[in-house]
């Protein structure tokens, strides 16, 4: 049995695996597609914009789909459109700040509930009792994994509040057989090169609401309806480009694969976790369908042996890089530190233990097998590799 590589063993990965490789849709494919816009002079928020927008409601089976710069600018607007002026926003601190970000350049106050410990998605029993005389709820689908919709969309029913999904990670989730994207008032996708469908930089903001998708698209053009420089409200520039929607366009037809990739990685990645106690995936519902946006398992090290900072040491050595979705925290972050007075101890349970793995549509199944046999070397080397860990941080 070879020896860990934090303990002088040679590395799993010599030449390094990485955290994270964006799918890239064939560069000739691209270029054909956008080569009659940009011929025809016509650099963006054009007919690849619309085709981009058709093709994606038409797929998700929601109203209107509005395409953004990017998901925080998508976001900016879906709660400048839907919660103008109307206080705290209750949202997880278990999220990307950008969720929180958001509300904050809104000047809306956001209010961080916990996430619950095993899906790592917000916890509507929290939530709810935070609701009171909030503006607005704001969950996340967290790594991909949809959260309880249904239960939020009442949570907003019965409190007569908007409710937008930061749904980043979740082009292609289902909930229970439905797609994320037709929950709630508005959902509100990204297509940076770490999430599952790609333009490079992009926001996707889906909505039933007529009238919520018409000011979406005033407020992503400075707040200017169509040949009118009469702004009805402070909007931005939030438009996409040509380009980004050909990247877009050509990621969306090859996307079944590589959502099915993902899933069967995923899958490896669960059969392996099996034998390794203490180190377990994130919940997800046996009826809903995760986009594995991010593989992320929480390390118990009373059961593993080996706490989860430790485990990410060992794991480099190996050349394995991780990430520590969410740590910190949204309400510990130096950014809102005026929010660090919120107790919110499962939250901060969680952040302390999870780690993400690699995962992308041209990682191997042999890779698969290699970290998780990593995974198990390390758990039986567990004291040796925390002494190891701790002489290093010493040294
Ligand atoms: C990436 C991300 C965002 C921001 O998306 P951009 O397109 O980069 O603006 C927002 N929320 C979550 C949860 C994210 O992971």
């Amino acid at each position: 049995m070879s020896r860990p590589a934090i303990l002088g063993g040679a590395p799993a990965f010599p030449d390094g695996l990485p955290f994270a490789r964006p799918a890239r849709p064939p560069l000739e494919r691209v270029v054909e597609r956008l080569r009659p816009s940009y011929e025809r002079g016509t650099l963006t928020d054009g007919p690849l914009v619309r085709e981009l927008e058709a093709q994606v409601a038409d797929r998700l089976g929601v109203r209107h789909v509005v395409a953004t710069s990017s998901c925080s600018s998508g976001l900016l607007l879906a709660l400048r459109v839907l919660a103008p002026g109307r206080g705290a926003v209750v949202l997880p601190s278990f999220t990307f700040s950008a969720s929180a970000h958001a509300v904050a350049w809104n000047g809306l106050e956001p209010r961080f509930a916990e996430c619950d410990a095993d899906r790592f998605q917000l916890d509507p029993g929290d939530a709810e009792r935070r609701l009171e005389g909030a503006g607005t709820l704001l969950p996340t689908h967290v790594f991909g994994a949809p959260c309880a919709a249904e239960r939020f969309e009442e949570l907003a029913r019965r409190a007569g509040i908007p409710l937008v999904f930061d749904a980043a990670h979740a082009f292609g989730a289902l909930r229970r057989g439905r797609p994320v994207g037709g929950f709630g008032d508005a959902e509100v996708f990204s297509l940076t090169p770490t999430k599952p469908l790609v333009a490079g930089e992009g926001g996707l903001v889906a909505t039933r609401h007529d009238e919520v998708a018409e000011r979406l698209r005033w407020g992503r053009n400075y707040g200017n309806p169509p040949g009118d420089y009469d702004t009805r409200f402070v909007g931005l520039n939030a438009r996409m480009s040509e380009l980004h929607a050909a990247v877009a366009l050509e990621a969306l037809a090859g996307f079944e694969a590589h959502l099915a990739r993902r899933r069967e990685l995923a899958a490896r990645y669960h059969t392996h976790l099996e034998q390794i106690p203490g180190v377990s995936a994130q919940a997800v519902d046996p009826d809903d369908s995760s986009t594995y946006k991010d593989f992320t398992v929480a390390v118990e090290p009373e059961v593993y042996g080996i706490g989860r900072d430790a485990l990410v040491s060992a794991l480099r050595a190996e050349g394995v890089d991780t990430r520590c979705y969410f740590w910190p925290p949204v309400h510990l972050q130096q950014a809102y530190a005026p929010a660090a007075t919120v107790d919110l101890p499962v939250t901060v349970h969680v952040a302390h233990r999870v780690v993400s793995l690699p995962i992308y549509p041209d990682l191997s199944e042999a890779a698969v097998d290699a970290v998780a046999e990593v995974l198990a070397r390390l758990q039986r080397a567990g004291p040796d590799v925390d002494a190891a860990v701790a002489a290093g941080s010493r040294g």
